[in-house]
């Protein structure tokens, strides 16, 4: 069949779970952390047994604040908690806490950039509500199991209006909500192990038309990359039920990461009515102006701002901006390097560079990297002195630093011998000698080699043992040459 892809295009909005870093449950004071033995975090009052009450963890709303005030949303100030009601295996009460009517968070946006476009991604609401437990198919041959240690983990779920119109522009969105909760260190965005999930609702219309197409709903992505190939997937199938002159069906389809398609799980219309109501075993919640005020004091510095501090305020290129604020940690520090130092250049090539392979090499996150910021900021004070060259600091003077910890730069280059000499009458002595030694290689130079002023200056370095100031070195090399 000849399809015209181009005549329609996409819709699609996003709904984001993201698992609370709280020491405990959303209303009880079980432990939860990834990876235990299956039910060994599960007590009566996250079973819901008759005569438990739940109590509502504070951490959890300080949690949704932080984020909502992250993307400018509007914090509600009086809200309650609803039951949303439905039979699942996994779901122990029978109904999951969650919000309904009053989400803590109305509205709000995240700016992305695509392919350098910006767009902004406005969300419609963020609301918490409990995890289920989980139902493990592949561990019995005849059963499913059930693990109920996620039941009544604390999630925050961001939903977005349908804005988003490539695929690209989803995969963005995802990677900057993963890197502001990582900020915010309020999930560590682990999709692999479930903490940050994600489904996308995927419409399609024709070009120009209003309206919104019939939509299909897509879960199961463990990545983000995934979400893209399902968002992708699910365009090109549903413009090519509507070229056959079918109709899309509200359902709810599963991500098959081998081969890359998606599947109907169930149909909408098979959805159950979830007789929401007020949850009464929870008081109901008020949010004060001074609560909100502590958390906007609390708030760490924010990726986007940084980067824009970057490019704009210290002349960094994009990319290089990009890297840094990649990771909270790295841009932590590199806050605190350039604490110590105005060239920031200099700094972000220090850490995108030596320190970047360094913690790759030693497999070191960036939080354990031993060296102090204040010593790389020494370092680039000596190179900018002229003391060392940058390649003696990156080869010679680095790779000690890191080992010694408490020793200055300066200290291990002088105790290697490694101060360099820009006296330039000492490098002057160095530079005739090397000319002296190869009389055939001046002339080929005066006639046009240039690429042999390499040989006179490793020359040069041999015969100061290293320490002749490459720049002078270079400079004077070049004037006696080429009189
Ligand atoms: P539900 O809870 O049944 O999934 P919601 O109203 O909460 O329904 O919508 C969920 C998501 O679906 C939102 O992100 C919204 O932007 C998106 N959405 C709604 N209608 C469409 C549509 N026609 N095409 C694409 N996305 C849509
Ligand atoms: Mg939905």
């Amino acid at each position: 069949m000849n399809v015209d892809y181009d005549k329609y295009e996409l819709v699609c909005g996003l709904e984001v779970h993201i698992q609370m870093l709280t020491k405990t449950k959303a209303y009880v004071s079980d432990s939860y952390f990834y990876g235990a033995l299956p039910n060994t975090q599960v007590s009566p009052i996250t079973l819901g047994h008759p005569g438990t009450l739940p109590k509502s963890n504070k951490k959890v709303i300080e949690y949704g604040i932080r984020l909502g005030l992250a993307c400018n949303s509007e914090i509600t100030r009086e809200m309650y908690y609803d039951r949303k009601n439905y039979f699942y295996a996994d779901l122990p009460k029978g109904y999951q806490v969650t919000q309904d009517a009053t989400p803590i968070c109305w509205g709000g946006y995240i700016d992305i950039q695509t392919d350098g476009v910006d767009k902004r991604i406005e969300l419609t609401r963020i609301h918490m509500e409990e995890d289920s437990g989980k139902s493990i198919h592949d561990q019995d041959p005849f059963n499913t199991l059930v693990d109920f240690n996620r039941a009544g983990v604390p999630l925050l779920e961001i939903v977005t209006e349908p804005v988003f119109s490539s695929s690209s522009e989803a995969y963005q969105f995802l990677s900057e909500v993963r890197k502001l909760i990582r900020y915010l260190e309020i999930c560590d965005g682990n999709m692999e192990e479930g903490s940050m999930r994600c489904d996308a609702n995927v419409s399609v219309r024709i070009k120009g038309q209003k309206e919104l197409g019939q939509r299909t709903e897509v879960k199961n992505m463990n990545s983000i990359s995934n979400v893209k190939k399902a968002i992708e997937f699910e365009t090109k199938r549903q413009i090519e039920e509507l070229e056959k002159g079918n109709s899309i069906v509200m359902e709810t389809r599963s991500f098959d990461a081998v081969n890359q398609t998606t599947f109907s799980l169930r149909a909408k219309s098979e959805a159950h009515d979830y007789r929401y109501f007020p949850e009464p075993d929870l008081l109901p919640l008020l949010v004060t102006e001074k609560q909100i005020q502590d958390v906007k004091a609390e708030l760490p510095p924010l990726p986007w701002e940084l980067l824009s501090k970057y490019i704009n305020d210290f002349g960094l290129s994009k990319y290089d901006a990009e890297i840094l604020t990649e990771d909270k940690a790295l841009a932590l520090y590199y806050e605190e390097v350039v604490a110590h130092t105005n060239k920031y250049k200099s700094a972000a090539n220090w850490l995108i560079g030596d320190v970047k392979s360094w913690l790759n090499q030693n497999a070191v996150p960036v939080k354990d990297f031993p060296l102090e910021p204040k010593k790389i900021s020494d370092l680039i004070a000596i190179i900018d002195e002229g003391k060392v060259s940058h390649s003696v600091a990156s080869q010679s003077i680095f790779p000690v630093m890191v080992k010694e910890l408490d020793k200055s730069p300066l200290e291990i280059a002088e105790g290697l011998n490694l101060i360099q000499d820009s006296d330039e009458d000492n490098i002057l002595e160095f530079v005739k000698e090397a000319i002296a030694k190869y009389p055939q290689k001046v002339e080929e130079y005066k006639n046009g080699n240039k690429g042999l002023i390499g040989l006179f200056m490793g020359e040069v370095m041999k015969l100061s043992q290293r320490k002749a100031d490459p720049k002078a070195a270079n400079k004077i090399l070049r004037e006696l040459l080429e009189k």
